[in-house]
């Protein structure tokens, strides 16, 4: 897949992400950067993209996602301004369900802030650079 395509393309790749899970799935198989809905500077391993890819089904089922939505999952976001890991790279502009279009989130319903973060972070390989303080 062209991971260089235009905005357009990748906002039409991103529909059919979070609109069909199965389809998403044929697409992943070559995922790489995790192309189509994030920045290209997101590279995943293995095991993350499984989880960015369940994810995506589950939001495909079930709606993005909200703390106390009765949906079970906690998002706990943290924004930029309590996000003390942000330095380090642990932020939303660099997690895999970041969307650079827009600024907002794939999986999570509420606003969100490139240096926020939440428990769900798919935060790309390499991103984040020393250690908690
Ligand atoms: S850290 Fe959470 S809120 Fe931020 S982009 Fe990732 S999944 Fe969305």
């Amino acid at each position: 897949m062209d991971y260089k395509k235009s905005d357009m393309g990748r906002a039409m790749t991103i529909a059919i992400m979070i609109g069909n899970g199965e389809e998403n799935g044929e697409e992943n198989g070559e995922m790489e950067g995790h192309e189509g809905h994030m920045g290209e500077h997101i590279k995943l391993a293995p095991a993350e993209e499984d989880y960015v890819e369940a994810m995506h089904e589950i939001v495909s089922e079930y709606g993005k996602l909200a703390d106390n939505d009765g949906n079970g999952i906690w998002v706990g976001y943290v924004s930029a301004r309590q996000n003390k890991d942000a330095k380090i790279g642990v932020k939303c502009s660099n997690c895999a369900f970041y969307c650079t279009m827009d600024g907002s989130c794939h999986i999570v319903a509420q606003k969100i802030e490139p240096n926020g973060v939440c428990r769900l972070a798919a935060i790309g390989d390499g991103l984040v650079k020393g250690k908690r303080k």
